[in-house]
């Protein structure tokens, strides 16, 4: 993914930063504890498609 794209995209619902998780093509945000997901290169910010993250998940984040 773009590292510039990165850069400007915000959570939609907190406008937080967001992580980009290479291996599983997620957006997270920590705060919301929500995870975005990005098809075929493109990040769908929408969080009505964003999958909430589990506990494990969440510790796992740096
Ligand atoms: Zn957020």
């Amino acid at each position: 993914m773009d590292a510039k794209l990165l850069e400007i995209l915000v959570c939609p619902v907190c406008k937080g930063k967001l992580i980009y998780q290479k291996d599983a093509q997620e957006l997270v945000c920590k705060a919301d504890r929500l995870a975005y997901p990005i098809r075929d290169d493109i990040p769908v910010m929408l969080e009505v498609e964003a999958r909430k993250l589990s506990l494990e998940e969440y510790d796992a984040l740096a």
